[in-house]
């Protein structure tokens, strides 16, 4: 099949929901994508921080083909040995205490799943979340969700059971909270908002908010989660310790799979039929996630998340101090945002075009969440044409 065709098809019969580049993909490699015609790309996309392991990693294919082989599928009507491992991985990974899981297919569903565990864990019905967020499209976490633009044209949705806090406001926030309120639901770095990180201090306030009130603090770890911002969760570049954490992305590098943590007592509040899912860690999706977070764990891609990151960013942002262009570089380890105002949209085409794929988050920031195991070198071809962009203007 020819791109022609492809397009042809795409457009006769799929939901045109999605602003596409003219392009697809046939193979990947590490950081790199071959389209149709065996055109080579540089991915600084990763599926939006999914493919954590880039393409075609060893022990992803590995992992996929020894369980197909076995069985796919079975039902959480029967004990699964695959995901029960794979929930004493997470366990591993998590602090103390956060040693419980639910598997779910998806970063929406784990955070429709922490939803309903905090409000029927504490009997109430509120939950606070930040404006600028992005929790997902179904109809609670696309409430949660602090963009007005998500919004629109499916309103009420479920906005009697949500309140809006700005990003970082303290006041807001001691404000709010009160013992009406569920839950404080927080991303470390807001992903879909334009990457802008957490202060501390906020995140610390949040903690001891739900301390004092008796609420849940729910951290979204779907895009900040698995090394991308050079912590294995974002969450601990602040030194708090969540209720319940939510995740999915990287988790199965490129395999939908998604999970909610938390601990043995919130747990308990889950009976048979409080919540469930078909699909949520069947052996082969929870196969693959073992093998993606031991992978992470052993080839320690945190660390070179952490590593890699900064240096990139000090370049990027050394690059852009003498352009008008760019107002701000930010972003902790792999997860990296160059703010570029109206320019960005132009970027990212300038990029595609010389076969860099970037994408734009936020309306105006350039998101850079490239495979864990990009090399160095890899990350320089960005920066020359970074500088040539910034030249030309
Ligand atoms: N939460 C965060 C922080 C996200 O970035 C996303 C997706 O971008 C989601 C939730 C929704 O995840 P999914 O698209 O897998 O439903």
């Amino acid at each position: 099949m020819n791109m022609d065709e492809v397009m042809k098809l795409d457009e006769a019969y799929l939901f045109q929901n999605y602003g596409r580049e003219k392009v697809c993909f046939d193979h990947g490699v590490g950081e790199f994508l071959y389209d149709l015609e065996g055109k080579l790309y540089l991915d600084l996309v990763a599926g939006i921080a999914v493919c954590a392991l880039g393409h075609a990693h060893p022990n992803i294919v590995e992992a996929v083909t020894e369980q197909v082989n076995r069985m796919i599928h079975v039902s959480n009507l029967y004990h699964i040995k695959e995901q029960a491992q794979l929930a004493e991985t997470l366990a591993s990974i998590m602090p103390d205490g956060l040693n419980r899981s639910m598997f779910v297919n998806s970063g929406a569903e784990a955070n429709e799943a922490a939803l309903k565990l905090a409000i029927k864990h504490t009997g109430r019905t509120k939950v606070l979340t930040a404006f600028n967020s992005f929790h997902g499209r179904t109809a609670a976490a696309l409430s949660a969700t602090g963009q007005t633009k998500y919004h629109q044209g499916f309103e009420p949705l479920l906005s009697n059971a949500f309140e809006m806090f700005d990003y970082g406001s303290e006041e807001q926030l001691k404000d709010m909270v009160n013992e009406d309120t569920a839950a404080i639901m927080l991303e470390a770095v807001q992903g879909e908002g334009g990457i802008v990180p957490s202060d501390p201090g906020f995140m610390k306030l949040a903690r001891d908010l739900c301390d004092d009130h008796g609420a849940l603090m729910i951290m979204d770890e779907v895009q900040t989660g698995f090394g991308r911002t050079g912590k294995m969760f974002g969450f601990e570049h602040f030194d708090i310790i969540p209720d319940v954490v939510t995740l999915a992305k990287a988790m199965g590098g490129g395999f939908p799979i998604g999970a909610m943590v938390t601990t043995d007592e919130i747990s308990s509040t889950f009976v048979p039929g409080s919540h469930g899912t078909t699909f949520g860690g069947n052996p082969l999706g929870s196969a693959v996630a073992n093998a993606v977070i031991t992978t992470i764990v052993n080839e320690k891609l945190v660390e070179r998340s952490a590593k890699l990151g900064e240096q990139w960013k000090k370049r990027i942002s050394s690059l852009s101090c003498s352009s008008d262009v760019v107002s701000d570089v930010r972003g902790k380890g792999l997860m990296l945002g160059i703010d570029m105002g109206e320019e960005a949209k132009q970027f990212q085409h300038f990029a595609f075009k010389n076969k860099v794929l970037v994408n734009v988050c936020g309306g105006h920031v350039v998101r850079l969440v490239p495979p864990l195991i990009i090399e160095e070198e890899s990350t320089e071809i960005f920066d020359m044409m970074f500088k040539r962009y910034l030249a030309d203007k």
